[in-house]
């Protein structure tokens, strides 16, 4: 179910684990297109701000992060909404792609957060068929390096908008995938 919040078309999940199971199928197959966390902070910058209202709305998916846009959608709704915050879910995506053996590709942060996140997630089972820091020169080489790959889930750590921009160019490419910019996630994630 969809709640306009502030101009932003934002999807209701009762619990983290249906978002995740919405994103993995039990057959393995992903949810095609993005996904961004909405929190308040973008939602009252999204009023200002045409081309990042127009940027958020491009995803194929928004869910609610942040209280105030839960609270928003559970007076709309009328019932529960939970608050899925973005670095739990990547977190829990990960682990879903493991037990569902789909293909992972990560982008983003630094070289050595980089490799220590593909080995954390490599030892819990996931398969990462790729990886490539956030710093690199040629984003076409590297669009053709993930399609090749065969990656379905690529996830992108690069902070916004560079992460929103980049995942917007991948789609068309890599338009079976799923794709989620994860900001400073890595760097949670490891450190
Ligand atoms: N980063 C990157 N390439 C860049 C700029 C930043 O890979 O050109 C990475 C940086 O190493 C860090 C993350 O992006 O891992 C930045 O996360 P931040 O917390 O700033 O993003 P937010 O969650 O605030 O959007």
């Amino acid at each position: 179910e969809v709640v306009n919040v502030g101009g932003l078309d934002v999807m209701a999940f009762a619990s983290m684990q249906q978002l995740v199971e919405f994103i993995v199928h039990d057959d393995g197959t992903v949810f095609a297109g993005s996904a961004i966390a909405i929190n308040p902070e973008k939602v009252m910058k999204a009023r200002e701000d045409a081309a990042l209202k127009t940027m958020l709305n491009q995803a194929e998916l928004r869910y609610a992060d942040g209280m105030g846009v839960v609270k928003a959608m559970q007076k709309k709704l009328g019932r529960k909404v939970e608050r899925v915050p973005g670095c739990e879910t990547w977190e829990a995506i990960m682990y879903r792609a493991a037990a569902k053996q789909v293909p992972v590709f990560l982008v983003g942060a630094k070289p050595e957060v980089l490799q220590q996140t593909r080995d954390k997630l490599s030892a819990a089972g996931v398969q990462v068929v790729g990886a490539q820091d956030g710093y690199f020169k040629d984003e076409a080489a590297l669009l053709q390096q993930i399609q090749q790959s065969g990656a379905k889930i690529i996830t992108i750590a690069m902070g916004s908008p560079k992460q929103e921009l980049l995942i917007e160019r991948a789609k068309k490419i890599i338009p079976d995938a799923y794709f989620m910019g994860v900001g400073g996630t890595y760097d949670v994630f490891t450190g």
